[in-house]
């Protein structure tokens, strides 16, 4: 084994020798703020509310006081010791991917179950039959499995929520209410998402025991403005020109395209698949193996442009995922923050562009006032709204958190292409 450098400020949070070098493996120097924040009271064994925003090493702010535990007090063999529930079936297998790796190191090796559904349940349930220290997984595909008394959750020491606002809201409620009555009374719970709505902190807080709440600081360079944000006025009938013709001023590589429906996504997937641009469909009727695929190429570059339902809103990490764009606006400005959160992580930079028409300027309008930040309203050359849009406020450049100005400037540099 690869020494340990002690002094790595990992060490310095309270965890084990085997999880510092992993993390140190894994290319983490500093703790983000939410890991400096979260970890070390989750070692104590406090409850915790973690606010942060999206890609700010909230995975790692749970996983590795997770993996501590079971490290330093080896629980009943093979008994499930922590469950993590998440909302969507990917992101359940990027974080069971991550627990699993940040585990490598430890003496034991950690089974880590990841369970979700539109993959046969039979493999899973082959596969949880040894047992397994730490299950991820989705509430609806884990009650089955309850059901099937292929797993049992009455030695849960520690519940996590990632993405807990959207757990915790109404689509959840019936399956949430089962799954917690079915754990110990006594337990740990780290509750973690970018957003969390004042009816859904009460019942955080109904299901946590005295909770500390931690709103982690922006990072000098992982705040909200390391995502440039843009509103482009054009009719609804010229987006996809427009989309197209952005994507190829822009050398854009790597972009995620937000629609509201399947029919949609689709639609304008296959638009530009037709325009020669490497397009694919992302939404809740293909197939796991579908999904998966897609996912896969958007993550190797085999395809440039993923045009997605809300489905791959939540907590999905697409490394150097340049630009989002809001081809139709999101239902609801927490979806908004969800949805451009997908880029800009980790530090990087990342462009959102949302798609203005006369008919969702006051939506947008709203979006930006629960921001509490302005975008000035862009037109580009060649793809002016015909329809007249109400007054929009007072372009406020100073609103918008414009630091990286090579954005920015390729933005215009598309605009000046459309002449
Ligand atoms: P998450 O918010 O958990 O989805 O993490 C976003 C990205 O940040 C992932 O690629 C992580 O591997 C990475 N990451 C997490 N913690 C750190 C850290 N302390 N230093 C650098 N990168 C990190």
């Amino acid at each position: 084994m690869t020494s340990v450098p002690e002094n790595s400020p990992f060490a310095a949070l309270g965890l084990s020798a085997a999880l510092v070098g992993a993390a140190v493996e894994r290319g983490y120097g500093e703790p983000t703020p939410i890991q400096a924040a979260a970890i070390p009271l989750a070692l104590q064994g406090r409850d915790v509310i973690g606010c942060a925003r999206t890609g700010s090493g909230k995975t790692a702010a749970f996983a590795l006081p997770l993996l501590h535990r079971l490290d330093t007090r080896r629980p009943a063999w093979r008994r499930t010791y922590a469950l993590v529930l998440v909302p969507t079936r990917e992101l359940a297998m990027q974080v069971g991917e991550t627990i699993q790796a940040l585990s490598r190191r430890m003496a034991h090796p950690v089974k880590v179950a990841v369970l979700h559904g539109g993959v046969s349940i039979n493999p899973q349930m082959l596969g949880l039959r040894g047992g397994a220290e730490v299950v991820v997984a989705t509430p609806g595909r884990l009650l089955d499995l309850v059901d099937r008394h292929a797993v049992k959750l009455d030695d849960v020491n520690l519940l996590v929520l990632d993405e807990a606002d959207r757990l915790l809201d109404e689509g959840f409620a019936d399956e949430l209410s089962r799954l917690t009555a079915l754990l110990p009374a006594r337990r740990q719970g780290l509750f973690f998402s970018a957003t969390f709505a004042p009816a859904v902190q009460a019942l955080a807080d109904a299901l946590l025991r005295d909770p500390v709440r931690v709103d982690a600081p922006a990072a000098p360079d992982a705040g909200p403005a390391a995502i440039e944000q843009h509103a482009v006025e054009v009719d609804p009938a010229q987006r996809t020109p427009l989309l197209r013709h952005l994507i190829e001023q822009g050398r854009w590589s790597r972009v995620l395209v937000f629609v509201a429906t399947r029919y949609a996504s689709d639609h304008v997937a296959d638009k530009l698949r037709r325009t020669g641009i490497a397009a694919a469909a992302f939404h809740g009727d293909l197939s796991q193996g579908a999904r998966n695929r897609v996912l896969a190429d958007l993550r190797s570059g085999a395809l440039r442009v993923m045009v997605a339902t809300d489905m791959a809103a939540r907590g999905l990490h697409i490394p150097d995922l340049g630009v989002v764009v809001n081809y139709d606006l999101p239902r609801s400005p927490v979806d908004y923050t969800h949805r451009i959160g997908r880029t800009g992580r980790a530090g990087a930079t990342g462009l959102a562009v949302s798609f203005v028409s006369a008919a969702t300027e006051a939506h947008f309008r709203l979006i930006e006032k629960r921001q509490r930040q302005r975008v000035t309203r862009e037109r580009i050359a060649g793809f002016e709204p015909r329809e007249a849009s109400p007054p929009a406020p007072a372009p406020s450049n100073g609103g918008i958190k414009g630091r990286r100005k090579s954005k920015k400037d390729k933005l215009r540099e598309a605009a000046a292409g459309g002449g």
